[in-house]
């Protein structure tokens, strides 16, 4: 492999083409597409009623092996495998992603538009604000949160009477109570609605959520690694009369608005999620919602816009979605349904949506299919699962890497002894792939420093060991052209039949649904749920969620739950700590082990090679 320039400098080598054009392409009414600029715009829900009729294209998840701090290049490979679909092999194609949080982007990791000669361009814009998606869940999710503390607040330094002629004021006209203080009522099972009439009790009933401090789920976010925040106290001010509260931030693509945006099906769907996402419990033990607190239509307003997916390039002018980003262990970790169902109208019957997963197959694939494909209703035809020389070798025991230090030999010179050994992971998750009757093609992302033997041997391994075809591709180096042969086995593979099926059953208990995860997805023995996830079982099936899908909340460095275990273990159990619920976004989530949801920045963060070229204003040092 040739010597290749660095992400932003290729990126910057390549002017995309007018975002209008693009879309003029692929055959968008201009009435579809709002433009943010020239290189994006975001395109409206509408396509899908227009092309109702249209049948939809061929659906391909890529997926990798159990990421490792190597990278396995599973974005570069989402955009080569649709730049080669798309420039080479002549076919409609779509990409769809997730968007980064900048969390990382001036953190560690850095950017996430794919790397080498197969990016989504302009990277810079990729990477930051895009089309302010982000910034909206901030808005949505911190609104509903300043008015869980001024509810209490009110609650607290109010008779039942002052805050019924706060909440339902005497104006000229009347009283009235508004829409969603209409399904309060009868949530309540109140039926009068004259609100003159109600009695002191409805009145009582009415006016108090009596939200429980202690059981607040609801944190406030931010998109920055801050790690100062993740333990706060709120309230210090003499205004809120000694209300303080400990509470955290987590980073914004945590929120449970991040998830609800990737699982919507609609405005209607993601109005009617927004609001029955629980922030709390009352002091009866019944779930508080937004919906309750009347924030459902707010947030759908702050939202409105977010809904609808952004259009980008890729560096070949294939087009991508870039749309939601949630986290891959306490939410779903996919890109949302709609770009999806958008992209796979437009591209039509002969055409491929390739959509990427978070995290390594066990986690995000499996969320893909237990959770995405679930709410909606899209059938899956082809798995690619990534996997590279050196991460194998790292699950085949090779040494551990520090940032800054030159790789060891191991890494950089042939050693087919540590490949061999580390394919029992891809050996495992190629099995994971096909529990779902989904063909799997393995993706060989080839490095300048791997050996044909090498590269050779984890093919032969895959093809043993189940995969329908296994390709070693070199789109980082090359671009489409480097993945042809893999586009080529993709658009074979995902035109068979698909026999694709749902892991569990969701009318299962919520214990039996962890197990069959943690046994057939991770290889584990069994699971042992600890007495607060017991607990917290209980009440959910009593509140009538245990017919929700499991979002497991495990580490992503490996099958198991120490991060420390690589390869495909076997002869562990899979502890579950603690169970919540993302009612609102549809899923229980098993926490094993501990999760941060607000990362910190390392020694020397990314923020140390950002900078502007105040001539041109063009950003660098983003990679
Ligand atoms: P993932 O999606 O699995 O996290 P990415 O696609 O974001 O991985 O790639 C991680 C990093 O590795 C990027 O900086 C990318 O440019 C780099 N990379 C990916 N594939 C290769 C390759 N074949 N050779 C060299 N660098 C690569």
């Amino acid at each position: 492999l040739e010597k290749v320039p660095s992400d932003i400098e290729i990126a910057r080598a390549q002017t995309p083409k007018d975002v209008a054009e693009l879309a003029d392409e692929i055959g968008l009414l201009p009435s579809e597409v709002d433009m943010y600029g020239k290189k994006k715009a975001k395109v409206s829900l509408s396509v899908l009623q227009r092309l109702a009729s249209q049948q939809d294209g061929r659906y391909v998840v890529v997926a990798g092996i159990t990421p490792t701090p190597l990278g396995e290049g599973k974005s570069t490979t989402t955009i080569g495998l649709a730049q080669a679909l798309g420039a080479h092999l002549k076919k409609n194609v779509f990409a769809c992603v997730r968007q980064p949080s900048q969390g990382p982007t001036f953190g560690i990791k850095g950017g996430a538009a794919g790397g080498g000669y197969s990016q989504v361009i302009p990277m810079d814009e990729f990477n930051l604000h895009l089309t302010g998606d982000i910034h909206a869940i901030t808005a949505a999710n911190n609104l509903l949160a300043a008015q869980i503390d001024a509810r209490m607040f009110h609650e607290s330094t109010q008779t039942d009477q002052a805050l019924y002629n706060r909440l339902v004021p005497k104006l000229k006209t009347g009283r009235e109570f508004s829409k969603i203080q209409l399904n309060r009522l009868k949530k309540l099972g109140i039926v009068e609605t004259n609100p003159d009439k109600l009695t002191e009790e409805e009145i009582t009933k009415f006016v108090r959520l009596n939200i429980d401090p202690s059981t607040i789920t609801w944190q406030r976010v931010l998109d920055t690694n801050d790690r100062f925040l993740r333990k706060i106290t709120i309230g210090q001010s003499p205004t809120e009369k000694d209300k303080t509260r400990e509470c955290q931030f987590d980073i914004s693509v945590a929120s449970e608005i991040m998830a609800v945006l990737a699982l919507t099906t609609s405005l209607a769907d993601m109005r009617e999620r927004l609001g029955k996402m629980v922030v709390a419990s009352d002091t009866s033990g019944n779930p508080v919602t937004a919906e309750d607190l009347g924030a459902s239509g707010a947030l759908t307003v702050l939202m409105k816009d977010a809904i609808r997916p952004n259009l980008m390039q890729t560096l070949e002018g294939t087009p991508v979605f870039v749309h939601a980003g949630p986290f891959a262990n306490i939410a779903h970790g996919n890109s949302s349904i709609l770009a999806d169902k958008i992209a796979l109208k437009l591209v039509g019957s002969d055409g491929v949506v390739v959509t990427e997963a978070g995290f390594g197959a066990d986690i995000g694939m499996e969320k893909f299919f237990n959770i995405k494909c679930r709410y909606s209703g899209l059938v899956p035809n082809a798995v690619v699962l990534v996997a590279t020389v050196r991460a194998l070798k790292m699950h085949g025991g090779g040494p551990t890497v520090s940032p800054g230090v030159p790789l060891p030999a191991a890494y950089t010179d042939e050693n087919l002894e540590l490949v061999e050994k580390g394919f029992s992971n891809l050996g495992k998750q190629i099995e994971n792939g096909r529990l779902f009757g989904v063909p799997v093609v393995v993706a060989i992302n080839a490095f300048a420093s791997d050996t044909e033997a090498e590269l050779g041997l984890i093919k032969k391994l895959a093809l043993e060991a189940g995969a329908s075809d296994a390709v070693i591709c070199s789109h980082w180096a090359k671009g489409g052209s480097g993945a042809v042969q893999l586009a080529e086995a993709v658009a074979k593979a995902s035109s068979q039949p698909s026999d694709f099926k749902f892991l569990y059953d969701l009318k299962l208990p919520i214990e039996d649904k962890i197990r069959t995860i943690a046994q057939k997805i991770y290889g584990a023995d069994d699971v042992e749920i600890k007495p607060e996830a017991q607990e917290q079982i209980n009440r959910y099936r009593k509140q009538g969620f245990n017919d929700l899908p499991i979002c497991m909340a495990k580490t992503h460095l490996s099958l198991t739950s120490d991060p420390s275990l690589k390869g495909a273990p076997k002869g562990f159990t899979i502890p579950v700590r603690d169970v919540r619920a993302s009612v609102g976004a549809g899923f229980l989530y098993p926490l094993i082990g501990t999760m941060s949801t607000m990362p910190g920045l390392p020694t020397r963060p990314c923020i140390y090679d950002i900078d502007l070229d105040l001539q041109t204003e063009e950003v660098l040092g983003l990679f």
